[in-house]
């Protein structure tokens, strides 16, 4: 049987990504994808545009979220929830404590910025924000190369915004068990979000996922559009020895910006379990 075209991890311009809702479902469908999630970062406000275009194109959609987490020292992981309900309570209060910080992380982003010759940060990353509780990094990236400094987004985060870097500047976002309770009662599904790309050793992965298996969290992304070959097979790994489902995303962000297209990763495995089955 064909593997089913699922791409469970994209933004949309409620958070950083450069579509709206609508624009990203319909996209998705012309891609091929065959079961979209839309996963803004801690924050639920494009799904009822993107689940009614995508009832409106017969498309099957999964209600998202992508939630920012520290853990460890000043690491930031994230962790995805799938077929939440949209309307929970605890879920929303939540992610708006979340995002309550990003503004003034924003100004002392700015203000490190404006030491190293970037000034005018602030407001510009506002500008492609719309919305302060939304402004992140991307925002600040876009105005960057804007501004002419470097080519692309991409090589701003690694002369700026990167942990290490002069613009980077240290943020408390949730804990990893305010995110699994928020995402198991609001009913979803929890997993890791691209597992590669944390600056982690071997041994803090490991208890990563043993601490998020032990809340409850049954998922990790083995295709992320970021990943290298051995990564996948790394995760494919891990997803076996710890009994994870399989999840597949693109983290598709814009046309342009982003690794890879919606839908445009290879299949997963064929001996894992694929999350939505499970959704
Ligand atoms: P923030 O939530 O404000 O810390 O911003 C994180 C976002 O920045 C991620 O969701 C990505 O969209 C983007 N990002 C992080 N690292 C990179 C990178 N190396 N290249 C391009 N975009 C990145
Ligand atoms: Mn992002
Ligand atoms: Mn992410
Ligand atoms: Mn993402």
């Amino acid at each position: 049987m064909k593997p089913l075209n699922a791409d469970l991890h994209c933004h949309s311009t409620v958070s950083d990504g450069l579509l709206t809702p609508a624009e990203l479902v319909r996209r998705a469908r012309d891609n091929g994808v065959e079961l979209l999630a839309l996963t803004d970062h801690d924050e639920l406000g494009g799904l009822a545009e993107a689940r009614a275009t995508a009832d409106e194109i017969g498309l099957r959609f999964v209600d998202g979220v992508e939630i920012s987490i520290s853990w460890g020292d000043d690491q930031t992981v994230h962790i995805i929830g799938l077929g939440i309900d949209p309307a929970h309570v605890d879920l929303l209060d939540g992610l708006q404590r979340v995002r309550s910080g990003r503004d003034a992380r924003a100004g002392r982003m700015a203000a490190e910025l404006d030491k190293v010759g970037i000034h005018g940060a602030y407001e510009g990353a506002l500008r492609h924000a719309g919305n302060p509780a939304l402004v992140s990094r991307s925002h600040f990236a876009r105005y960057i190369v804007e501004q002419g400094h470097v080519k692309d987004v991409k090589s701003v985060f690694d002369y700026w915004l990167a942990k290490g870097k002069p613009g980077y500047v240290e943020h408390s976002w949730a804990t990893l068990e305010d995110s699994l309770r928020w995402i198991l009662g609001a009913g979803g599904t929890a997993v890791i979000a691209h597992p590669g790309r944390y600056r982690l050793s071997k041994s803090e992965r490991q208890e990563l996922f043993v601490a998020f298996k032990d809340l409850g969290g049954r998922g990790i992304e083995v295709l992320s559009g970021s990943m290298k070959e051995e990564e996948v097979r790394e995760f494919s790994g891990i997803a076996r020895s710890f009994g994870f489902l399989a999840s597949r995303g693109s983290d598709f962000h814009g046309p342009g910006e982003s690794w890879i297209d919606l839908g445009k990763m290879p299949d997963l495995p064929a001996d894992l379990t694929p999350v939505w089955s499970q959704l």
